[in-house]
């Protein structure tokens, strides 16, 4: 893969790869853009097959990130950083310090947080060597793990498209969670004390067997959940959800989940449109996770409190836009993802002036 040429290359400010040797750490630190403040993006933790992955894998989820953090309406760039290793073998309280040495050396154009593979844990090490690093516990300015704020914002979208396609509430409708770790546990729960039914899949079975036990779901295979009788799919474990091969498997009439980059391809994304099917872009309707940070690099900045009421406004707004989206998906009839891209694009633009 050529760097510039890559199509997830798409304006990048920089890509830096760090190595260091005592810890074995390799990781990439990408910033897509700091037009509207300094970038902000998790960072995955990943045993990715080779380099060129991790770095087309980074690649994507930091454009995204730009695009989420504009339609969030904060005052945020996109970036965002791939550990490549296992995070079940390879974590140590040294690795994530080197991490934070990296994230200080891009010198505040990015701030990293949690995200798959990693935990406000191994973030409490990283902060050690740089103070870039924001979803921490245990400071005044602190927002905790985004996870629960991702999953509200997630569920009220949701119930959003639900209310469009079917014209009430959950009650009676039932929604499949493909992957029920922090973001996909944390929605189930939600969505089963608004009363709908569930069916879920992990490839981790102590996941779904206590998510099953928690809210009474249905478990499935993880291969069988796209075949699972129900009016809503929520994609709420790694991206790609949503092939040519899955849309012609799909009996749902939503799709609206918590992971990042669901459509695998731009002739998924037409057939998504094509069959009827309403989806909530993913990097809207899961920004409620990095407004939580957000709020704790804006506290930070400040020299304040972290403030849970400015999260509920602009939970609320993000909603909002939701639906502004959905809006103009009908009226120009063209897909919700293509819409939300383009109203990203124009916010970024709008903030270069
Ligand atoms: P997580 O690692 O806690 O959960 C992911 C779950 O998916 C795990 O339990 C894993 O075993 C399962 N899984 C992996 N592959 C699967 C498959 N093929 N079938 C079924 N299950 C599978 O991660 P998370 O924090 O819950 O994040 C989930 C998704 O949401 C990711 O795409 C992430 O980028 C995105 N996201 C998370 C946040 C957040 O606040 N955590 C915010 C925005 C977006």
């Amino acid at each position: 893969m050529t760097l510039f040429d890559s199509p997830a290359f798409e304006g990048h400010e920089s890509v830096q790869a760090f190595h260091d040797e005592k810890t074995g750490l390799r990781t990439i630190i990408a910033v897509h853009s700091t037009v509207r403040g300094p970038a902000a993006g998790g960072c995955r933790m990943w045993p990715y097959p080779s380099s060129e992955a991790a770095l087309e894998d980074v690649l994507r989820l930091s454009r995204a990130m730009s695009y989420k953090n504009a339609m969030a309406d904060l005052e945020l760039g996109g970036g965002k950083s791939v550990i490549i290793g296992d995070s079940r073998t390879e974590k140590s309280p040294a690795l994530f310090e080197a991490f934070g040495r990296a994230v200080e050396q891009v010198g505040g154009r990015y701030w990293a947080a949690e995200d798959v593979g990693t935990s406000p844990a191994d973030m409490v090490h990283a902060r050690k060597a740089t103070r870039f690093i924001a979803g921490l516990d245990g400071h005044r300015a602190a927002s905790g793990d985004p996870s629960p704020v991702t999953a509200e914002g997630v569920f009220r979208g949701l119930v959003l498209a639900a209310r469009r396609t079917f014209g009430g509430g959950l009650d009676g409708l039932t929604v499949a969670i493909q992957g029920v770790g922090h973001v996909g546990g944390f929605l189930a729960g939600k969505l089963h004390a608004a009363g709908a039914k569930l069916v879920i899949s992990d490839v981790n079975a102590e996941a779904s067997n206590a998510v099953a036990a928690a809210t009474g779901a249905k478990v499935v295979e993880p291969d069988v959940i796209f075949d699972a009788p129900a009016e809503v799919f929520a994609p709420c474990a790694l991206g790609g959800a949503i092939t040519l091969a899955t849309l012609e498997r799909l009996k749902v009439k939503v799709v609206a989940g918590g992971a990042n980059n669901q459509i695998a391809s731009p002739e998924a994304g037409r057939v998504l449109f094509d069959k009827g099917l309403l989806y909530a872009p993913d990097y809207v309707i899961n920004g409620g996770g990095i407004t939580n940070v957000a709020s704790e690099i804006r506290a930070l900045d400040r020299s304040e409190a972290f403030d849970p009421a400015w999260v509920e406004t602009k939970l609320a707004r993000l909603m909002q836009t939701l639906d502004e989206v959905f809006d103009r998906s009908i009226d120009e009839r063209r897909p919700t993802h293509v819409v939300a891209d383009e109203m990203a694009r124009a916010r970024i633009t709008a903030a270069r002036g």
